[in-house]
């Protein structure tokens, strides 16, 4: 989260309400004084200057690849001068000639690393493929550079000291707080030997992490189950079983079937495979990953990992590595999180078994004898859910057109709640055909942001959604935002209609609470700017906004018959609304058992991280003191290919839960307070939205919602209470 961390981390998608990712925002493209450079070199390198386009828009139209390198090198040259001139500098640390300077640098290395680390995601090639692969490094050490610079971080902690006396305003104190800890949990404030320490323990993390990932990859392929004969596979659609041949003829298994996994505990083939024997390899396959031996076994590595992260935790001063992790984040502690969810356990479990008896009661009325197992679930789920909700997702589609719902529905509602405005703009060159622009203009009439709309799946885009600022809005770097929600809906054919599924218009919705996050920002310090704030809170402005894609006046304006311009009938809106509580025990189940997990694991002493061999006992002894030890819903990962807690989300996983906790809440005090309206927009701007991370992330929540957070509104939406 911090500016010197380089590299975009990106959130990753579990819960399905959570099916998008927000790359951490990189810093600004603003005004301020080019650093000495040879002419030619300036007119030809455009990151070299700033952007000529309006709002520091990206010059698209003159990017192109051979010039990233050059302008990161430059970037991270510039950058490391500026901070040496910083620290070595012979005036006494104030807080303008070193907080506020160090938030002035390196800015050539933002201007580039804001459009290549965009168009890594969004637009990729070979060449920012490959050049990725050799940043990765070059930008960890950069920012270990500043980060272990002994000198910067002494002025930084004298001021840090004496902060009550410098005079600052909120928003400075609370910079130099955010720099004096972010300086200090990277390890500036270790020993020459710690300091040494520290580096191997990273990069022995490091490779594990790399080694965890790359077996993960190899077990999913090699686990993949070989069926003998068609027969077996009744129930699996058409399409799958060809493909499923297919697959086994490329392995050389011709007339055989593959089964492909995907990377969670539950398999998709599970929910129509009628073959009980067959569900049950599937499952015990999948559940085995990574645990079974051979050169794929990922519990040595975790084991290891595990140990070293302690270990450091340690050394930085913690008990554990969550404490650590969960010290930076809204929920501030190791107690917090275990609190919450210990709280959500019990009516989670009970609500699972709840669906486990309706599961139970169908397998009786088909007729069969046996006792509902893990690899019955989502078949018999499947069949109770066709016989409750009768409908079919097209029917839906030709209501949901494209155009229909992002400027009737997704840009009415922000008119409506906060007064702003939208204009398509033609002028500004685009990455790709596709991409629209549209300038948003405030309640006031004057400018606000510019947004960047870019919708459709293509080759070399990543999966998900999500939303990216390509400049941050900063009162210091005079700077007003530009951002971008990125989307992956299939590209119709030529002259057809974009219709969206259901879900696609929710995402839409959500990607735009994350823009507006983004526009309203009204922040002194880029670091400070937008969605800069914790991970487990930058997901609650986004959930909020997905309530308006069903709010009746917005729904009414937008989900209109792209052909008859006839309204959408309401029953068939509430078929698709009440199948949103369906199944909801074990979704949650699965998911809070992996976080339970994920928390015990993070939450040990070096001493106390169990042996490889036995981790899985550990698992499972987490899961039964949390009262979720059900032998029919796993964990939506098992340990040894649990990638979250290898990568960005160890001790974070969470996050997703926390976040809904504080959407679910904020929903009902919008629906209690008459709900679309102008007043509640302009409370939920002016005390949270345009506050960024300028500050405390839940003393902005308690002024927008005038308590704490309350975990009803989140049982009650789940079906939970
Ligand atoms: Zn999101």
């Amino acid at each position: 989260m911090n500016k010197y961390s380089g590299i975009a981390a990106g959130c990753l998608a579990l819960l399905a309400a959570c099916a998008d990712e927000v790359p951490a925002p990189v810093a600004d493209a603003p005004p301020g004084a080019e650093a000495e450079m040879p002419m030619e070199a300036a007119v030809e390198n455009p990151f070299f200057s700033e952007s000529p386009h309006y709002l520091g828009y990206p010059p698209f139209d003159l990017i192109e690849n051979a010039h990233f390198q050059p302008a990161f090198e430059r970037g991270m040259a510039e950058h490391i001068a500026e901070v040496e001139a910083i620290a070595g500098q012979e005036a006494d640390p104030d807080f303008e000639n070193t907080i506020v300077a160090l938030e002035l640098s390196g800015q050539l290395l933002n201007r580039v690393s804001a459009v290549f680390f965009a168009l890594s995601s969004a637009h990729t090639n070979d060449d920012i493929l490959a050049l990725q692969q050799q940043l990765a490094p070059e930008l960890a050490a950069h920012s270990d550079a500043i980060l272990l610079n002994r000198d910067l971080f002494a002025r930084i902690s004298a001021l840090h000291e004496n902060r009550d006396s410098l005079g600052l305003d909120a928003e400075s104190l609370r910079l130099l707080e955010r720099a004096y800890i972010d300086f200090v949990r990277a390890g500036a404030a270790l020993d020459a030997e710690q300091q040494e320490t520290l580096r191997d323990l990273n990069a022995r993390i490091a490779v594990l992490e790399t080694r965890f990932s790359q077996n993960v990859l190899n077990e999913v392929n090699d686990s993949a189950v070989v069926v003998d004969s068609g027969e077996e596979l009744t129930g699996l659609d058409e399409a799958l079983i060809t493909a499923a041949a297919a697959t086994a003829e490329e392995r050389g298994l011709p007339g055989q079937y593959v089964l492909p996994l995907l990377n969670t505990s539950g398999q998709p083939a599970l929910a129509s495979l009628q073959n009980r024997a067959l569900r049950q390899r599937v499952l015990e396959t999948s559940l085995a990953r990574g645990s079974r031996g051979g050169e794929y076994d990922n519990l040595e590595t975790v084991a290891e990992v595990l140990r070293l992260r302690a270990e450091r935790a340690g050394l930085l001063g913690y008990e554990s590595h969550a404490a650590y992790i969960l010290e930076d984040e809204t929920a501030g502690s190791v107690a917090a999180v275990n609190e919450r969810l210990a709280e959500l356990a019990p009516p989670t479990a009970a609500n699972a078994r709840r669906e486990a008896e309706d599961l139970q009661r169908m397998i009786a009325d088909s007729g069969e004898d046996f006792t509902l197992a893990a690899w019955d679930w989502a078949y018999y789920t499947e069949i109770l859910r066709a016989e409750r909700f009768d409908f079919d997702e097209a029917e839906l589609r030709p209501y949901f057109e494209l155009d229909n719902v992002l400027l009737r529905g997704v840009f009415y509602a922000a008119e409506r709640l906060h007064g702003i405005r939208f204009e398509e703009r033609s002028d500004l060159p685009v990455y790709q055909e596709d991409v629209r622009v549209f300038e948003v203009f405030d309640v006031t009439g004057e400018p606000l942001a510019l947004f960047i709309a870019d919708f459709y799946a293509r080759p070399n885009k990543r999966g998900g959604a999500w939303m990216n600022a390509y400049v941050s809005q900063s009162h210091l770097l005079g700077s007003r935002p530009v951002v971008g929600n990125h989307l992956n809906v299939t590209k119709p054919p030529e002259g057809e209609p974009t219709l969206l599924t259901f879900d696609e218009v929710v995402t839409t919705f959500h990607e735009f609470g994350h823009a507006l996050h983004g526009m309203f920002s009204d922040v002194r310090y880029p670091s400070f700017s937008g969605t800069r704030v914790p991970r487990d809170f930058v997901e609650f402005p986004s959930q909020v906004y997905e309530m308006w894609a069903v709010w009746p006046e917005v729904l009414e304006n937008y989900a209109v018959h792209y052909e008859t311009g006839e309204a959408m009938p309401a029953e068939l809106l509430d078929k698709v609304l009440s199948t949103q509580q369906f199944n909801q025990g074990f979704a949650t189940a699965e998911y809070l058992g992996a976080a339970i997990v994920d928390q015990a694991l993070h939450q040990l002493a070096p001493e106390e991280v169990p042996a490889a061999d036995q981790l899985l006992d550990f698992e499972a002894a987490a899961l039964e003191r949390a009262g979720l030890a059900m032998a029919e819903i796993p964990p939506r990962y098992r340990v040894p290919y649990f990638s979250h807690i290898m990568g960005g989300y160890s001790a974070g996983y969470y996050s997703y839960i926390w976040s809904e906790v504080l959407d679910a809440d904020s929903a009902q005090w919008f629906r209690e307070n008459n709900g679309l309206a102008r007043e509640n927009g302009t409370h939920f701007r002016r005390t949270l939205l345009s506050r960024g991370g300028a500050e405390d992330a839940m003393t902005l929540f308690r002024n927008f919602r005038g308590r704490d957070a309350d975990i009803n509104a989140l049982l009650e939406r789940r079906g939970l209470n």
